[in-house]
């Protein structure tokens, strides 16, 4: 069933990074087919979002200045490359380790997530009449409805903390499976919120089975279910949308001669799959994606590099699995994430443990930034395109189609701010 390139296998096998160029990338004219329900399915998500800013920024307070919307800043990086001793690339930081409201990447799909299943709760209840203002939804009696209903998940952490957050703040009863992986500080606030947490011996997606089929006994339970949710997947592509005009604002158009370069953290692979679909539909063939992931957990390297999407697992290859990056802990792809990006990402990388700590330290000391190991793991991949061998022969392919080498790239920053002071310090003395 696995049918890696052999090097590529043995390199995986012994939990080395790699960087993987992906072959089965195509141009945007030759996937209108594979694409056709995206761009409308991003609209929607994008319309859902705005219709319930104004209930959002009644909801959490520190949306009242976006006026409810949810986003993050991009932030340049000035010698960053250099620092990497990786050439003099230009690298920029998308803040979604700042997102406001939950404080990861979670924030865009887990709270669309929640919003779609209230909104389909309030329909079947008689809430909602055509065009109705989303503000009812933070009625006394929409609450009353909510608080008889279920929103449940399986998750690392931060999305049980971005589906817990939203869905307490609606009313709802929230459980949320949490994997061993879990930190407990994110398990502890959850519960402080109200909601709650099922502490699992076993992986992730042992957590996530167990709260589906809990789910699935009762009609009132909505299972937010990361490996096979398009209300997350959109959600995430809407970030790829807004990107094309916070890049205009620094002066910057993304086209072949000029392209871009998102670099992106990967867990299951909802994240970095919505945010480079919504990329690549925004701004055209000169935005291209690299996925990076623990070298313990390459769950989308591994689907894609084997063609077997979710049919291979870290374990296949003797790989234990643990790693510091709890939120990309994940033992096997989504296998709807896997198929959907197979034609839309450049490549894939992998990193240790070790260089997330390291990254970590670089960005707080330099650049007073506050990430969790997980969402420096785009570094390693930049590290890897920029200064490797194995960069050297992608950007030789790349330069056929685009000229890479005037690049801009983005560092996904995924999670972080909410990191209590006394586990950054320890992350902190890892990086020594
Ligand atoms: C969830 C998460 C990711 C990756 O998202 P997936 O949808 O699981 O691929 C990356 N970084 C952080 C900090 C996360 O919490």
């Amino acid at each position: 069933m696995n049918s890696l390139p052999v090097g590529l296998g043995a390199r995986i096998a012994s939990a080395q990074p790699a960087l993987w160029c992906n072959p089965g990338r195509r141009p945007l004219a030759r996937l209108a087919t594979h694409l056709a329900a995206c761009p409308a399915a991003i609209d929607d998500a994008e319309n859902r979002l705005r219709r319930f800013a104004p209930l959002l920024a009644r909801l959490f307070p520190e949306l009242a200045a976006s006026a409810g919307l949810i986003e993050s800043p991009l932030i340049p990086l000035p010698g960053f490359a250099e620092r990497l001793g990786a050439g003099s690339a230009r690298v920029l930081l998308k803040a979604d380790h700042a997102l406001p409201v939950s404080g990861s990447v979670k924030a865009r799909g887990g709270i669309h997530a929640v919003l779609a299943a209230a909104e389909r709760v309030a329909a079947a209840e008689g809430l909602l009449g055509i065009g109705e203002d989303r503000l009812v939804l933070g009625s006394e009696r929409a609450r009353a409805i909510f608080a008889e209903r279920t929103i449940s998940v399986g998750s690392t952490g931060n999305l049980g903390m971005s589906i817990g957050i939203a869905g307490r703040a609606l009313g709802f009863r929230v459980v949320v499976h949490m994997s061993a992986d879990a930190k407990a500080w994110k398990r502890d606030r959850l519960r402080r919120l109200g909601a709650v947490v099922v502490e699992h011996a076993g992986d992730y997606l042992a957590a996530c089975a167990t709260a589906r089929a809990e789910a699935a006994q009762d009609p009132r339970t909505s299972f937010i279910d990361d490996e096979n949710s398009p209300d997350l997947l959109f959600g995430y592509a809407v970030a790829g949308r807004r990107l094309g005009a916070q890049l205009a604002a620094l002066g910057i158009v993304v086209d072949s001669n000029r392209p871009l370069v998102l670099h992106l953290p990967c867990g299951v692979g909802g994240a970095p799959g919505g945010v480079a679909l919504g990329t690549r539909l925004a701004l055209g063939d000169g935005a291209l994606a690299i996925t990076a992931e623990p070298v313990q957990a390459p769950c989308l390297l591994l689907g894609l590099a084997s063609g077997c999407h979710d049919g291979i697992a870290a374990a296949d290859l003797g790989l234990h699995g643990r790693t510091l990056a709890d939120g990309l802990a994940v033992p096997r792809v989504s296998g709807l994430v896997s198929r959907l990006v197979e034609p839309l990402l450049d490549g894939c990388a992998t990193v240790t443990d070790e260089e997330l700590c390291t990254h970590v330290a670089t960005l707080h000391r330099h650049y007073g930034l506050r990430l969790e190991p997980s969402a420096t793991a785009g570094v390693g991949s930049l590290r890897l395109l920029l200064a490797s061998a194995d960069g050297t022969a992608m950007r030789t392919t790349l330069r056929q189609t685009c000229a890479i080498d005037e690049a801009v790239h983005i560092l996904w920053a995924t999670g972080g701010s909410l990191i209590p002071d006394e586990e950054f310090a320890t992350i902190l003395a890892r990086a020594g």
